[in-house]
């Protein structure tokens, strides 16, 4: 991170440019004012004034580490928590990532044989006003799936996401990341015409749906590195797309797992689309309204809860640091005309 000025007011200075890692934070909040005026076309003026005013000035801590170098932390932001604002959605797949990769060490630990794997479930698309049921009954042929006698995972976490069609339609698919015993892949290993055929059981469809499924590779010799690398505070831009490739592939397996329930771009549609972006948002409001989007099952419930208050703010995979801090936190503000978090002032935090 480049020096702070000190002068109060100094809108030239923007966040983005004092610290690039921070960058996402300008694109995440104009999604989110793009999905608020959505809601005002959509009537719903209670979410639109709520994701307007949500993180509108962001305060951080300044961290200094042993080469001089400062590091930005955010300490407190105003978050409206709306399910589908951009900046929430955000920070909450943060959060569960970051909450899961403090959890692996541990689980790496206690369970030296457990191995990853990747699976896809889908099912066929189903037009957006039955998407609460069609999700419900995913979730119920996947408890099936999960206590049958051949399901071969010791803990997983489950993450649904909801992406729009070309034609209009809704699709539902789960992002699995299971951990088995690594004799799965000797005994009692599942194809991927095996899970395809378990799946369609358990939904009791007469189509075949698609199910991919994938290991997450893992170079050998490399699993004291994976956790140590973790605990680096280096991974603390969680929200790359691309993983750094020192970072292991259990990570990335993590990465690809939690992601957004809806993305943005299918949150505000396009232009061609049959149905308006209003109608489109309200009626997917209405269908995921208090909707799970994040499970967990298996030995993963003795390291992580569902149940967990949020916390927004220290989304950040770094773990606790003991870098000497700044006297002053620095906050700064939203910039409609600019689109950017420009630096507004700095204020004591003694
Ligand atoms: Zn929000």
């Amino acid at each position: 991170m480049n020096n702070i000025p000190l002068t109060d007011g100094d809108a030239s200075f923007y966040l983005s440019d004092l610290s690039p890692k921070d960058k996402s934070w300008d694109a995440h909040k104009d999604e989110s004012r793009e999905v608020s005026s959505i809601y005002t076309q959509a009537q719903n003026e209670k979410y639109a004034e709520r994701i307007h005013h949500c993180s509108q000035s962001l305060e951080f801590r300044i961290l200094i580490d042993d080469k001089q170098q400062t590091h930005l932390k955010l300490h407190s932001a105003r978050f409206c928590r709306v399910r589908l604002c951009p900046v929430c959605q955000w920070r909450r797949s943060m959060m569960w990532r970051a909450r899961f990769l403090k959890a692996l060490p541990k689980i790496c630990a206690d369970y030296p044989r457990g191995r990853f794997i990747f699976l896809t479930l889908t099912v066929r698309n189903c037009p957006l006003e039955d998407l609460r049921e069609t999700i419900a009954w995913m979730n119920s042929s996947w408890k099936k799936m999960t206590m049958r006698k051949n399901f071969p995972a010791l803990g997983w976490i489950k993450c649904i996401e909801v992406t729009r069609s070309e034609d209009d339609m809704a699709h539902p698919h789960f992002h699995c990341l299971l951990m088995v015993n690594q004799t799965y892949f000797s005994r009692g290993y599942i194809s991927q015409s095996d899970w395809t055929k378990m799946w369609k059981e358990c939904l009791k469809v007469d189509y075949t749906p698609i199910v991919n499924i994938k290991r997450v590779k893992e170079r050998k010799q490399k699993r004291k590195q994976i956790v140590d690398s973790v605990n680096d505070s280096n991974v603390n831009n969680c929200d790359n797309t691309t993983v750094d490739t020192s970072v292991d592939d259990i990570i990335a397996g993590v990465f690809e797992t939690i992601k957004y329930s809806v993305k943005p771009d299918d949150l505000i549609g396009t232009k061609t689309a049959k149905t308006s972006p209003q109608d489109w948002l309200a009626e997917l409001t209405r269908q995921l309204h208090k909707t799970r989007s994040i499970a967990l099952g298996g030995i993963f419930k003795e390291y992580l809860s569902e149940d967990e208050p949020e916390d927004l703010i220290n989304a950040d995979i770094e773990e606790e640091t003991d870098l000497d801090e700044e006297e002053y936190n620095y906050i700064f503000e939203w910039r409609e005309v600019m689109k950017r978090y420009a630096y507004k002032e700095s204020v004591n935090n003694k």
